[in-house]
């Protein structure tokens, strides 16, 4: 029988390795404990719905078949939940995927042209006008256009839902890098908010913001999406005068990425 000879550490060494431990340690911890957020919000977001669905197919129950009023009002109200539970999993399972397997189907396309079709959608839901600067000439990006598209659908919905009149897309050509402003002149961000706006399920006003419709995971989605482009998303707001939302992407590959 021969020892092994044991492999003498230094302190500095041990020290180091601890550091490293406990850093570790932290970071599981951390995400677990986000992962349990994630789980309760979900659920919390989920109950209101169920409540609401339950509190009116029994008031059917008991006197839906003399009034028709309520019959009317627990349709739409049921539906309404329907719609948003719906909604709220759709983006769930998006948020999922993106953290998840993270796959970017690269192409070349012109941003200009991707930013008017997104205009094209959502103008004729709103009286508030949205322009676009400069938007002429073309600006070539090598991106995920469709995930790009749900950044700036997500962008805009928000922008349209705040906004008091109107809404600026400015684009900048700063290459290698390229920056979207999106800028309303709407009810802004209170300062101590805005360092939540990000995360996932956060409403600034919830109760009202449930009758928006609004999941809090708008934001967080689109973060996932311009993280995985190693882009930059961040909110500037001022209350009562406006809020500006600034994306920088790269304009080219590589980037890290999974691609498919
Ligand atoms: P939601 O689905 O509720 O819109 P988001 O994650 O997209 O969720 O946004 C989070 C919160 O940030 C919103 O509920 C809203 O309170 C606030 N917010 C986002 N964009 C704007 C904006 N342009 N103006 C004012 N508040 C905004």
């Amino acid at each position: 029988f021969r020892k092994l000879p044991l492999n003498r550490k230094s302190k500095d060494e041990l020290y180091e390795l601890s550091d490293t431990f406990n850093h570790m340690m932290e970071r599981i911890e951390s995400s677990v404990q986000k992962q349990r957020q994630f789980i309760s919000d979900a659920s919390h977001e989920f109950k209101t719905s169920l409540t609401i669905i339950e509190g009116y197919t029994s008031l059917l129950q008991r006197w839906g078949l003399e009034n028709i009023d309520l019959q009317r009002e627990a349709i739409d109200a049921v539906h309404k939940e329907s719609i948003r539970m719906r909604q709220v999993t759709y983006q769930m399972l998006e948020l999922a995927e993106l953290e998840q397997e993270a796959k970017l189907l690269i192409s070349g396309f012109d941003l200009v042209s991707l930013c008017k079709e997104t205009i094209q959608l959502l103008q004729p839901l709103s009286s508030k006008k949205i322009f676009l600067y400069p938007s002429v000439q073309p600006i070539q990006i090598e991106a995920d256009r469709f995930q790009i598209k749900q950044v700036l659908l997500i962008i805009l919905d928000n922008a349209l839902k705040y906004a008091n009149q109107s809404i600026n897309i400015q684009l900048e050509n700063l290459d290698p890098h390229l920056c979207i402003h999106i800028i309303d002149d709407g009810k802004g961000i209170p300062t101590e908010e805005l360092p939540f706006v990000f995360e996932r399920f956060y409403r600034v006003d919830r109760s009202r913001n449930r009758q928006t419709g609004g999941s809090g995971l708008g934001l967080a989605i689109a973060k996932s999406i311009v993280t995985l482009h190693n882009g930059n998303i961040q909110i500037n707001s001022e209350q009562n005068k406006g809020t500006v939302v600034n994306i920088s992407l790269p304009m080219r590959k590589p980037f890290n990425f999974n691609e498919s």
